[in-house]
């Protein structure tokens, strides 16, 4: 059976660049490519870091039983459709998903093994958000909101990360993902 990695951690800790760069570093492991109705940003690709679409298609995805689980993150809608988990074929896979979704696929696939990236300081997510000047104002102090939520439920994972630095980390979760192997 395949395996599947479950990531989580504030928005401005990194996740994306780590994640990125595990996959291109660990042979048999592919990211499950999650659905959204966010606004797909500049340099992201639709269908490789989401399937992007609209309202009326991820309700119909939802009545249709697509997604083993679904969320509203800063307003917009994310979920894991089953098809997405079937990406990795025979090798393994990695998602990453919000808290919410964490507890959702801990319940659905106990055998899921979850972890929670970290920033070193919170003050870090603070000048990282404000940094990348992708977020206006408001929306920058409502992702340092849901980050301050969130950092708490850190210890419902099986393992945290503290992204001292990308190379490091990304080290750790290939030692990771090698370890679960065996
Ligand atoms: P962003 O819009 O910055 O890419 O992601 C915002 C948040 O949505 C992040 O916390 C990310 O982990 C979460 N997210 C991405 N995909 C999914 C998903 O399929 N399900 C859930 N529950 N959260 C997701």
């Amino acid at each position: 059976m395949p395996r599947l990695f479950v990531v989580s951690g504030p928005s401005g800790v990194g996740k994306s660049t780590i994640l990125r760069k595990l996959v291109a570093r660990v042979p048999g492991l592919a990211f499950a490519v999650s659905h959204t109705t966010r606004p797909q940003r500049a340099g992201e690709r639709n269908g490789s870091d989401y399937h992007f679409v609209s309202e009326d298609r991820f309700q119909e995805l939802i009545d249709e039983g697509a997604f083993v689980e679904w969320a509203v993150v800063h307003n917009h809608r994310y979920g894991t459709s089953r098809e997405a988990l079937r990406a990795g074929g025979e090798g393994d896979l990695l998602i990453e998903v919000d808290v919410q979704g964490a507890d959702a696929l801990r319940r659905e696939i106990p055998e899921a093994v979850t972890v929670f990236i970290m920033p070193p300081a919170f003050a870090d997510l603070e000048a990282r958000l404000a940094g990348r000047g992708r977020e206006s104002g408001p929306e920058v102090e409502r992702r340092l909101r849901t980050a301050r939520a969130e950092m708490p439920r850190a210890t419902s994972y099986d393992h945290r990360i503290t992204n001292d630095r990308v190379e490091d980390t990304v080290e750790r979760l290939a030692a990771l993902v090698k370890q679960v192997r065996g």
